[in-house]
């Protein structure tokens, strides 16, 4: 005798059969959805809660959606786009949780972001990328 967890989950299947289900972009929707929801409810903006709700609608429409080509390909072009955003954030996050263990610096010649050792003392700091020289305390 089937459970009645056992039909609901054959009959998401079953829904879910064929179907885009969920992506990077998906998720990006649905958080840009709850940021908008708060803005909404603090400012008072009802269209705010309707443009919320109509991102929400997307994002089931886009899961839902049996077009897996078309899905497929706003992704990666939501991918391709992000990308500076995401990996700028996700460098920030590595920097703010080694921060105890390494100092922070920008090669003055070509930018690159550079790191080294909290309490080395004085170095001499050679560019990873352009082999520029200088002299750091750390
Ligand atoms: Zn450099």
């Amino acid at each position: 005798m089937d459970k009645w967890t056992d039909k609901l989950r054959a009959g998401a299947a079953r829904l879910m059969a064929g179907r885009y289900g969920a992506d990077h972009l998906n998720l990006a929707i649905v958080v840009a959805s709850l940021a908008v929801t708060l803005i909404g409810s603090l400012t008072g903006l009802r269209l705010l809660v309707i443009a919320a709700d109509a991102l929400l609608v997307l994002a089931f429409w886009r899961m839902l959606s049996r077009n897996r080509e078309a899905r497929m390909a706003e992704n990666r072009a939501y991918l391709t786009k992000t990308y500076a955003v995401r990996k700028a954030v996700s460098e920030w996050g590595n920097r703010t949780k080694n921060r105890k263990q390494y100092h922070y610096y920008k090669c003055p010649k070509c930018r690159e972001r550079l790191r080294v050792p909290r309490g080395v003392g004085s170095v001499t700091v050679t560019c990873r990328k352009c082999g520029e020289k200088f002299e750091k305390k750390a």
